[in-house]
């Protein structure tokens, strides 16, 4: 059996071997992701985000257990940012989960992509659809922060959560605009400490200045992971957001502007032998000029 025969089968080492050859590049795994992107569309892709030490791992493996307890699988994409090279080995620290990992239906792995041919968004939807074709019937991608990555992340999840803590202050403030558009449900973890309410005002506050297009008012959750306080509740507002039925316009809205990007990634790709340096040496001393340099280019794609 070759290996995409063993992946659909659920065969997590070849599962493994298909994720990192998309996280080498996307170009790597073409052909393999061409072959199985008919049979995705089945899981349920899940982001989770939030400021490091909010609670996400604890949440996630939490998430894990109260999904596996209905008999589905659950495949897990933690995404790193820290460090490029670090690749598999913080799987050890961050994750929580030692008895999670040795069962068959769980699925973990983290990815350190940055910077990787493709992106992080390239890799992590790549990843996304081997696990979903693999048989995931949800699948959790977690990362940190909300910075550019993560709200394509979020665009690609079919539904996001966003983890805050209690006693945050201005962080917040700091990463308001960004949540705004991404939360579909927030979560306050660490509702032990003093607090929460202030935080679920604060948020409610956000809410009523604007609304969003689809209507949704993403609904607010309290939560203690240590004690597996809420779990439940994510999982029942994530549920209901997910149960509107708008996942195709959403797709679409998503696939409308993933594929100028694909396109804008894989073209780039093609160009990776061009001196851009040189080139912007060239206009910038007035030797050249850029259209009769783009021309050039673009000649090139059509050979
Ligand atoms: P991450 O960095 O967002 O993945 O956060 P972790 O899951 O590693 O949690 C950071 C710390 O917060 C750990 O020491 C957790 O035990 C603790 N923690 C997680 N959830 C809660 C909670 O609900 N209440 C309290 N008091 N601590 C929590």
């Amino acid at each position: 059996m070759d290996l995409l025969d063993r992946m659909r089968t659920g065969d997590t080492v070849a599962l493994g071997r298909l994720i990192s050859r998309a996280e080498a590049g996307v170009d790597e795994a073409r052909g393999a992701l061409a072959a199985i992107y008919k049979s995705t569309g089945k899981a349920h892709i899940v982001g989770i985000t939030g400021v490091p030490g909010s609670g996400k791992s604890t949440l996630v493996s939490r998430l894990v257990q109260a999904i596996r307890t209905d008999g589905r699988r659950v495949g897990v994409i933690a995404i790193d940012p820290s460090s490029p090279f670090s690749g598999g080995s913080i799987l050890g620290d961050r994750i929580r989960m030692t008895d999670l990992v040795l069962d068959p239906g769980v699925f973990i792995r983290s990815m350190a992509t940055r910077g990787a041919t493709g992106g992080l968004a390239g890799a992590t939807l790549a990843a996304a659809d081997i696990l979903d074709a693999g048989g995931f019937d949800v699948i959790i991608i977690e990362t940190v922060g909300v910075g550019q990555d993560e709200v394509e992340i979020a665009r690609l999840a079919d539904a996001t959560v966003v983890v805050l803590v209690p006693g945050m202050g201005d962080d917040v403030q700091a990463i308001k605009a960004g949540i705004m558009e991404i939360a579909d449900v927030f979560v306050i973890n660490k509702a032990d400490l003093p607090g929460p309410e202030r935080l679920e005002r604060e948020i409610k506050a956000m809410q009523s200045l604007s609304t969003r297009k689809d209507g949704w008012v993403p609904p607010i959750v309290r939560t203690v992971a240590t004690e597996n306080q809420g779990i439940g509740e994510i999982l029942a507002a994530a549920r209901s957001f997910l149960e509107r039925g708008n996942r195709k316009d959403r797709a679409v809205a998503n696939w409308s502007l993933r594929l100028r990007e694909m396109l804008r990634e894989r073209l780039l790709h093609r160009f990776a032998d061009v001196d851009f340096q040189a080139a912007a040496e060239e206009v910038a001393s007035r030797r050249n000029d850029p259209y009769t340099i783009i021309d050039g280019w673009i000649r090139r794609i059509s050979n």
